[in-house]
């Protein structure tokens, strides 16, 4: 089981800061920006490839979820949202996962 499986499941700890029955959002362990937090959806698939139509409409009321939570995460004045994908992609946990970085002004450039 992956990492973010074992946090969905309570097998490690986290900072969780929301959860329902599709998805959970934690603070980042190693932050980028003031805040960084990672939306999970509960459901296990890889990356952005392995997306189903089942799973994007789980991604869909993610989204529409974390667009109401705005505020309460402190990210009034603008927030990034970042998917790693692979190898050049950076990406180290192979469970799709989204980045919520903010809480201040983030580099003009991407990367
Ligand atoms: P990525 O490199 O895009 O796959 O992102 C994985 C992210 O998960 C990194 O930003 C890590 O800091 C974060 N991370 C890894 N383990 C944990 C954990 N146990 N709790 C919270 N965040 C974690
Ligand atoms: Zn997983």
């Amino acid at each position: 089981m992956c990492i973010f499986c074992k946090i969905v499941n309570n097998e490690i700890p986290s900072d969780k800061v929301y959860e329902d029955e599709k998805m959970i959002i934690i603070k980042d362990i190693n932050p980028q920006a003031k805040k960084h937090y990672l939306m999970i959806p509960k459901a296990h698939f890889a990356d952005i490839t392995e997306m189903s139509k089942e799973n994007a409409l789980l991604m869909a009321d993610c989204f529409m979820k974390l667009a109401t939570m705005v505020d309460e995460l402190g990210l009034e004045d603008g927030f990034r949202l970042v998917s790693n994908k692979g190898v050049n992609g950076c990406q180290t946990v192979p469970h799709l996962h989204i980045h919520i970085l903010g809480g201040e002004k983030l580099d003009d450039k991407m990367c």
